[in-house]
């Protein structure tokens, strides 16, 4: 079954995913309020911080995220000099209240921990806001691993990208292939989860497995379309009900003594299927720390 597009990501003749990676804003959440936040505060600090004039700021924010991917991205290329720490702090952490923002959504915890394939989260958000917003759904163990911008940034760096005069972030391609790279894995072998249609699509173009998240409706550069990530086991339970691959969420099989359980684990393709464990599974991958 898939919802929006035919066929879907696991159909015949596609390479067997062996990562997920997955966006955070807009995707594993939805609650307008934050981007709407975030979007005041990116103005603000344009006005307070780099003398952008007020009545300039609006479209300068659109402008630059549409030809830079993010509005910080364009503020660099374009010539400002920004201490990222800073920025980051005054729109995200330093404005969002995350406990009233955010809920634990343990269905969605739920849903990831079935999936027995390691999962990362892809984010141009920074660490703390990644931290922080995983840490308020309860999700926060579901993943192997976090590429947020500071870590992002030397990824880059280490392999030769102009940090000092640009920002890495979606949908750059080249974010994507040094995530591959670094996890040892084939583009084709990524299912990438994003609520932009232009970052689903450059990492379409790249030949990852795509789904758009948000949205019913198919759309060019999206293997499928999900209006929510917990619509995910309905659109694809292939990805969910991998036969043998045993979880501690779901061990609840009558008449099975919990050794037999251990007994169906199979390894994948990357490496030891761990039963019991929500992240288990993961590759061995070192991140720069940030
Ligand atoms: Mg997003």
């Amino acid at each position: 079954m898939t919802v929006g597009n035919a066929p879907g990501p696991l159909a015949k003749g596609r390479p067997a995913p062996r990562v997920l990676l997955v966006d955070l804003d807009d995707t594993l959440y939805r609650v307008h309020q934050i981007p709407a936040i975030v979007k005041q505060r990116i103005q603000e600090y344009m006005v307070k911080k780099l003398g952008i004039p007020q009545d300039e700021v609006a479209a300068k924010t659109t402008e630059l995220y549409l030809a830079y991917g993010t509005t910080l991205a364009g503020l660099v290329a374009t010539g400002y000099r920004i201490d990222y720490d800073d920025w980051h702090e005054f729109v995200h952490q330093g404005a969002l209240d995350y406990d009233t923002l955010l809920q634990p959504d343990p269905s969605l915890r739920d849903i990831l921990c079935s999936i027995d394939l390691p999962k990362y989260i892809l984010t141009n958000a920074n660490r703390v806001h990644t931290e922080r917003a995983l840490a308020r759904m309860g999700l926060s163990d579901c993943f192997q691993g976090m590429f947020y911008f500071e870590n992002v940034m030397e990824l880059a760096a280490s392999h030769g990208f102009d940090v000092a005069h640009g920002v890495l972030c979606k949908p750059n391609p080249r974010i994507y292939q040094l995530v591959a790279e670094q996890l040892g894995v084939g583009l084709s072998e990524i299912i990438f989860f994003d609520d932009s249609t232009r970052n689903v699509a450059s990492a379409h173009g790249l030949g990852c497995m795509t789904v758009l998240v948000g949205s019913d409706k198919p759309c060019p550069g999206a293997d499928l379309s999900l209006p929510t990530m917990h619509d995910l086991p309905a659109a694809m339970p292939e990805l969910l009900d991998q036969p043998g691959l045993v979880h501690e969420h779901h061990s609840s099989i009558p008449g099975m003594a919990q050794e037999q359980h251990a007994a169906l684990a199979v390894p994948t393709a990357v490496g030891g299927a761990a039963a019991g464990s929500c992240n288990g599974s993961g590759i061995a991958v070192s991140v720069p720390a940030s």
